[in-house]
Formats: structure tokens, C-alpha cells, sequence
């Protein structure tokens, strides 16, 4: 049965015995309402670790005023059954109070020019929010490896570019986007999603493929393909994006490319991408 630590000072003591033991650690960050994206990352963090540690923490700070943190799905007996069957050793829960227990911390981090394009630009503050609560629980669960997943591409490029400019001692590991059958990447608000939904959310993925095709010819053909399909679907797009792996940047050129898309399926904002080789053959091998 997974543990569960409510304060830091009952994580700071299971953390000190695995020390004591010579335990690697993994962490695996999350916002609770786990699903087989979550297990996925759980499961490549228990590959290379003797103990993993999943942390289930709604975090205020990356939230804007009338977002949806008051509907955020809250599953916890689901989670820590997840994190059992999963072989979880400990489940951190902290409430706010305790994480943030001088108030909303006056020092953050910030997220640098990335921090304001793209889900930033539609979202002021949020990876500031981000950025300063993995800080946190990198510190607090002093993991050796931390792992999260390619579908928040934008988050993982800040955190890893965090961990590289700040230099915390800790190994960050990508994981790629977990699927439902027909395309639809996991996310716990595909929770907010009526069955009706469930066609226009599919066009995400489906534009995005498109746009993996459509890239062979070109960016701006990837670009074209992508948003010509989220269009026909009836979707309200908030943004569709080629940008550089390295960089974060709008993508030039050829090479590897992120192709990414942030739109409404009714109230709900979805997100998704998929990397690419933008002017590769159809042979595959590049041009
Ligand atoms: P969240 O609970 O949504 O904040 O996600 C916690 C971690 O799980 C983050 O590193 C996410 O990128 C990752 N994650 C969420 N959904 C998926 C998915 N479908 N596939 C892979 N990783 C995911």
C-alpha cells in the first residue's frame, strides 16, 4: 500500500530513511485525478529508482482568477488506489497552507520571454505558478529523478531549462504522450468533455496529424494543414505553433520541429502536440 504524507515535515522523515538506506528517488508531479498518462511516468520513474514519490498537489499559484481550480476534478481514493496498484511508494498530498506556508510566496520564479508566449500569452502568470511549485517540490522531495510528460510541452521545456539555469542536482526525463485509442491525448479535464464533445476534441489530434503529413512540403504547409482541419471542425483555436525543440522559438527552416494547438472544444481548453521533421521526404530520411 502506497503511503501518504499530508505535511513536509512526514515527507521530510520518509525522505530521510530512504536516505539513510541509499535509496534513488523519482518524483513524479502531479495535479491529482490520475489516469494512464500518469501511470506511464509512475511506471518509467520505478524502471530506473528504488523508490518513487508521486506528489498530488492543486497548485492556486498557476491558476488565473476564473480558471478552473474551484472544477478542477478532486479523485484522491482513486489516485492513491492508482498509486498503489502502480507500486507507488509514497504519495505526497499537502494542502495549500502547507506548501505555501507564509502565504503566496513573495519570491518566484520566473519564466522567462518563453513564459509569455503560447499557453503563457493565454494564460498571464501561469508558468511563474509552475515554475516556483516544481521548485519547491524538487527541494522538498530531494528527488534524483524527476519525469513528466511531452503532452505540456511548453511547461517541460521551462522546467527543464529551470533545472539546467538554476542548477538543481536533479536528472529530468520526458515522457511521451499517453493516447486513448482513437488519438485523444489523457488529460484530467477530458473529464469536463459531454460525449458530443468528444468528436471536436478528436480534431486536435487529428490536425495534428495532418499537419505531421503536411510538413514534409514545408512549415508553413504543417501550419495551414493543422488549422485548416481545427477550422472545419467548427473549433475555436487559440493558437497553432511550430516551434524549435532547442529553442522554443518559432520554428525556421528544416529539422525537428514541435507542432503544437491550444482550442476550445465548448468551455473546455484543450492541448496538444506532436513532434516533427518539417521538409523530410516521404521516404522519411530528410531532404
Ligand atoms: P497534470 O496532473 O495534468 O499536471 O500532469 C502531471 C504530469 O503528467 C505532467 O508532467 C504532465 O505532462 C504529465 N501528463 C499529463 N497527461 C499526460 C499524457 N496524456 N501523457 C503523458 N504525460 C502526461
Amino acid at each position: 500500500m502506497t503511503s501518504v504524507a499530508r505535511t513536509r515535515d512526514d515527507l521530510a522523515a520518509i525522505r530521510e530513511e530512504w536516505r539513510r538506506d541509499g535509496s534513488t528517488v523519482a518524483v513524479v508531479m502531479t495535479m491529482g485525478a490520475l489516469h494512464a498518462g500518469h501511470a506511464e511516468l509512475i511506471r518509467r520513474a520505478k524502471a530506473r529508482s528504488d523508490r518513487v514519490v508521486v506528489t498530488d498537489f492543486l497548485n492556486p499559484l498557476q491558476f488565473a482568477p476564473g480558471e478552473d481550480l474551484d472544477k478542477y476534478p478532486r479523485t484522491f481514493a482513486a489516485d492513491l488506489e492508482m498509486c498503489t496498484a502502480e507500486g507507488v511508494d509514497l504519495l505526497f498530498a499537502p494542502g495549500p497552507a502547507e506548501v505555501y506556508a507564509n502565504g503566496d510566496p513573495l519570491v518566484r520564479v520566473s519564466a522567462s520571454v518563453i513564459g509569455d508566449v503560447l499557453e503563457g500569452r493565454s494564460r498571464p502568470g501561469h508558468f511563474d505558478g509552475v515554475l516556483t511549485v516544481v521548485a519547491k517540490l524538487l527541494n522538498l522531495t530531494a528527488a534524483d529523478i524527476a519525469y513528466f510528460g511531452q503532452k505540456d510541452a511548453q511547461q517541460l521545456w521551462l522546467i527543464s531549462q529551470m533545472v539546467r539555469d538554476l542548477d538543481f542536482a536533479v536528472e529530468v526525463v520526458e515522457v511521451p504522450t499517453v493516447r486513448d485509442g482513437d488519438g485523444l491525448a489523457l488529460s484530467s479535464r477530458n473529464t469536463y468533455l459531454v460525449p458530443q464533445d468528444r468528436g471536436q476534441a478528436l480534431a486536435l489530434y487529428e490536425g495534428l496529424t495532418l499537419g505531421v503529413q503536411a510538413a514534409a512540403t514545408g512549415a508553413d504547409s504543417a501550419l495551414i494543414a493543422t488549422r485548416a482541419h481545427l477550422e472545419a471542425a467548427g473549433i475555436q483555436i487559440d493558437y497553432v505553433a511550430l516551434v524549435d525543440p532547442t529553442s522554443f522559438e518559432p520554428f525556421e527552416g528544416e529539422g525537428e520541429a514541435i507542432l503544437l494547438v491550444a482550442a476550445f472544444v465548448g468551455t473546455t481548453r484543450l492541448i496538444d502536440n506532436v513532434r516533427l521533421a518539417v521538409g523530410v521526404g516521404a521516404d522519411g530520411r530528410g531532404g
